[in-house]
This record gives C-alpha cells, structure tokens and sequence, in this order.
C-alpha cells in the first residue's frame, strides 16, 4: 500500500518557468518571462517597504485597499473583484470551484499552460480546441462543448502567440455558450493591446453572469515577484470562490504594493508606450533577418526558426544562452521550433537583434 494522489494529478506535467540565468561574467537580459524591463513601480516599492515594517501583523484577508484601488481606476464595484496571489491562484480557485472528476474544461491550442495544469488537479479533462493562423477559433471552441463542459478558458491576448480575438468575436463565443458554462477572460497583456476592437472583458462580465476577466499585476505593473491578480466576475461567482481561498491569500507588502502600482497611471501609460514603439521595431528587424514572426498584441514576439540543420530553435536558444539573451523555448505549446522573446530594455532588444544576425550569418541593418 502507498500513498497515491487523486486521478489526473499525476498526468500533469510539471511547469517549467522561463530560464533565468546567464553563463559566469556575461551580462544578463532575461527575456523569457514576459516581465517588464521597466522595474516596478517606485510608489509599489515605497508601499512595500512600509508594510515590511509590520511583518508581525496578519495581512487584511479581505486586501481592501487593493481591492478600493482596483475599483476606483477601472470604475467597477469591490464586490465583483476578487484579489488572488496571482492571477494563476485565481484560475486554480475556478478550476477548484466548478470542475470535478467527469467535468471538462476547453482551452485552445496554444493557450496558456497553467489550465491544463488546473483543470488537470481538480480532476476533470481538457478538451484542446485547435486554433487557426495561430489564433483562437470560436467555432472550434464551440464544437467542442458537450454537456460536460463547465469552464472555457480564453487567453486573450495569448501567450505565447501574442495573438488576440476582437471582442465581437469573444461576444460571439459567450453568446453560444451555454449559460452554465463560465468564460474565463486571461486578460494577462489588456493594458499592452493598442487596437480598437479588443476590449478585455469588463463590459461582457457587466451584462452577462457566466463571464469572468482575470488580471494580472506580474506584467506591465512590474510585480511578478510579489505575487498579484484580480478576478472582476458576477457577485455569484466571486463569492464562490471566495469561500474556498485561503483566509490570507495575499500578503502585506503584494497588497500594499498592488494598490500604490495601480494607481500609478503614468507608469502605466509610459510603460505602454515603450512597449508599443520597441515591440514594433523588434519584429521589424527580425524580420528584416528573414525571420518570421507572429503579429503580437503583447510585450512578446513569438519568433519561428528554418527547420534546416544547424538553424533550429534550439541551436538559436543556445547562441544566444551564450551570450546572455535568455528567451523561452516553447515546445511544450506546441511550438517545437519558435522562441519567444519579451520585449526588453533597448539595450537588450538591440542586442537579440544583433546575436540573432550572427546566428544566422546576415548582417544585421
Ligand atoms: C503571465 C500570465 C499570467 C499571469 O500570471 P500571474 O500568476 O498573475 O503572474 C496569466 N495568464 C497568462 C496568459 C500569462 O501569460
């Protein structure tokens, strides 16, 4: 007799995050995570820094100030936000809340890795839709539901494509949805997308009560590593999960700091701007070396390498390891023979360029 954990936990396999390290003596541009190459804050830190002051003290388990600032910035009400340690415990608490052994949840092709993982760990099945031009497919979604199905996750933008669906097609999709069945918004990269016919979700999560939109503070906020996400959903939902998180999910400084960075609309906005110009001249040059790179609404370029000898992803992955430009392999979306590349500071997004000229041979222009 062993121990022996619940079925479907032990097919989950387990997450590898973006490499962070560079070989002894070259400077490192990490680029595999998608973090921002602006730092956090300074107002977050400030924040930060105070509350290490009452380490002793339980955080608020409500994260009011948060939640007031959350509220006040995008205009909803505190009642519909529920405040995660990262958007990715937020998608564990729906995968928790509405899937159970029998259940199925859809994701895309290329979605984002943490659903399968939770949908995986509350027992129940992933059902992939594919995708088309590397984008989400609603019919496909929509083929796909069965009586089974109880949650349908919908990255949007996507990592690690950088594509997007324009919202009347993410209305599309919930209005053939049946009402039962919750969408779940990963609006992770919202605050990066310049174009008219996206919206994240705030408006379809108002008028429906089977929508939710998960954010995130660990992108353009610049807090990864303090660990901050929010949910806005119907009343129904928020409190579900409300019972089932722990009483002190976020700590002092993640909330205190959250709710100075989110009131820090400049840096926002400054962040945004830097990413929109270098995201645009990143691909520009890659593609200018030939290489071909899916259109991205993000902070990131999913870049695809030949298939010939010697020019793969994983040679590139390893010329560049050598000098100090960390990008993400990703195989494990689906993608055996692309990296993908966070927009970094100029000097690193000049230099990937450059490294990225010499690996294939061309000069860079
Ligand atoms: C980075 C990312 C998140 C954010 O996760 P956190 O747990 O908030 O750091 C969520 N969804 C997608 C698609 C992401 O790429």
């Amino acid at each position: 007799m062993k121990p022996q954990p619940k079925s479907g936990v032990l097919d989950i396999e387990i997450y590898v995050p973006g490499k962070s390290r560079a070989p002894e003596g070259i400077k490192l541009h990490k680029l595999s995570s998608n973090e921002t190459p602006l730092g956090p804050p300074p107002a977050a830190v400030e924040a930060a820094r105070q509350a290490l002051l009452h380490l002793e003290q339980y955080p608020d388990g409500q994260a009011s100030d948060l939640k007031a600032a959350i509220a006040e910035v995008h205009g909803l009400n505190p009642k519909n936000i529920l405040c995660g340690n990262g958007s990715d415990e937020l998608l564990g608490l729906l995968c928790q809340c509405y899937l159970g052994p029998g259940d199925e949840a859809i994701h895309t092709e290329h979605g984002f890795l943490v659903y399968g993982i939770q949908i995986r760990a509350a027992g129940a099945t992933p059902v992939v839709a594919p995708e088309k031009d590397r984008t989400a497919d609603v019919d496909a979604i929509l083929a796909r539901v069965t009586e089974k199905t109880k949650l349908v996750f919908l990255a949007n933008p996507n990592n690690p494509t950088g594509t997007y669906l324009p919202f009347d097609e993410v209305r599309r999709l919930q209005a053939g949805l049946p009402g039962n069945v919750v969408l779940v918004l990963d609006a992770a990269y919202a605050e990066y997308v310049r174009r008219n016919d996206y919206g994240a979700g705030v408006e379809l999560v108002s008028a429906t009560d089977n929508v939710v939109m998960t954010r995130t503070f660990s992108k353009i906020y610049g807090l990864a590593g303090l660990r901050v996400g929010w949910l806005y959903g119907p009343e129904t939902i928020v409190s579900t999960l409300d019972r089932v998180r722990g009483p002190f999910n976020l700590n002092a400084a993640a909330i205190a700091a959250g709710a100075a960075a989110a009131r820090d609309r400049a840096f926002v906005e400054e962040a945004a701007r830097f990413n929109a110009e270098w995201l645009e001249w990143t691909a520009k040059a890659l593609e200018g070396l030939g290489l071909e790179v899916t259109p991205s609404v993000g902070n990131f370029l999913l870049v695809h390498f030949d298939d010939a000898a010697g020019r793969g992803a994983a040679e590139a992955d390893a010329f560049l390891t050598e000098r100090g430009f960390i990008m993400r392999r990703v195989a494990g979306y689906g993608f055996p023979n692309a990296l993908r590349m966070s927009i970094g500071t100029e000097e690193a997004n000049r230099g990937a360029v450059a490294a990225l000229a010499e690996f294939l041979g061309r000069s860079s222009s």
